[in-house]
């Protein structure tokens, strides 16, 4: 028996002594499941695409996680990579946690966009990253900007997962005029027929969801992700008392016709396919996984 095979087992057989002593295990073996407790081996979390085998929790992911997930091995090629957040409002410690996010996700900001395929189909792609909390600014709006205006010039549908807590709050108005601008160039690309699927992945809030992660043709979500304008704390703080146990799920959004389905993280691709062989006139895709 493999020590990883033997580790699993004694998960199975006592899970009691495998919680007291994981503690004392080497970092990067375990995760602590944060909605149910289990503890998962991280090699069986990478290959559930990081969801939990017991409960269901779906991990956030990086983009970059993303993206290895979602596009076509080795057809994702990054685009405005040139694009650097400047602190146009001079606003306090702003470039210090630019800095410390750059550091912790290797990325310049946290909407990535580029070309790639996905079944077979070149697809214009944006994925968000946990950077400033996801937050959009004014370099995130301008990529998702570009990214639908080269889609609309080359004629390539777009799919585009949303992880974002809204505005940037350190750009202040300008964040605020992403919203505007996203909307605009989904409008132009949604004109020239082109079709926009759009995954929203916990959370997808204020800003973010009221401009561009709205708007899409098909609008699928993670299960239990958090959407909404505003989250069930700041429903709370408005003095909006009459809140149901769901509120601002994807669930809750599903019952109020919101979005068109709930999809597991490991039906997304799949799913994607099909909707793309349906819009773009391809019967057979050989890469659905
Ligand atoms: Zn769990």
């Amino acid at each position: 028996m493999s020590a990883a095979a033997w580790f699993k087992s004694r998960v199975g057989a006592d899970r009691r002594l495998v919680r007291q002593s994981v503690d004392a295990l080497p970092d990067g073996l375990w995760t602590k499941c944060p909605k149910c407790s289990e503890i998962l081996f991280n090699k069986e979390l990478e290959k559930n695409l990081r969801v939990c085998s017991k409960c269901g929790y779906h991990y956030r992911l990086s983009a970059w996680e993303r993206i290895q997930i979602t596009a076509d091995e080795g057809t994702f090629k990054e685009i405005e990579t040139g694009l650097v957040t400047l602190n146009p409002l001079n606003f306090p410690d702003y470039e210090a946690k630019i800095e410390r996010d750059k550091a912790k996700t290797g990325l310049n900001d946290g909407m990535v966009v580029g070309l790639a395929e996905i079944g077979g189909h070149p697809v214009g792609l944006g994925v968000t990253d946990w950077f400033m909390g996801g937050s959009m600014g004014s370099v995130y709006g301008e990529k998702v900007a570009r990214l639908f205006e080269l889609a609309t010039k080359k004629k390539l549908p777009v799919v585009m997962f949303t992880m974002s807590g809204g505005a940037r709050m350190q750009e202040g108005i300008l964040s605020l005029m992403q919203m505007a601008k996203t909307a605009a160039a989904v409008a132009r690309h949604s004109k020239a027929g082109l079709p926009y699927i759009v995954v929203l992945t916990d959370p997808t809030t204020a800003g973010v969801h009221a401009s561009f992660a709205s708007l899409g043709d098909f609008i699928f979500a993670e299960p239990g992700a958090l959407i909404g304008f505003a989250g069930a704390r700041v429903a709370a703080q408005a003095g909006l008392i009459d809140r149901p146990a769901n509120f601002q799920t994807a669930e809750f959004q599903l019952e109020h016709g919101m979005i068109d389905r709930i999809l597991p993280r490991r039906e997304i691709k799949p799913t994607i396919i099909k909707v793309l062989d349906f819009c773009m006139g391809k019967e057979v895709s050989s890469d659905a996984e």
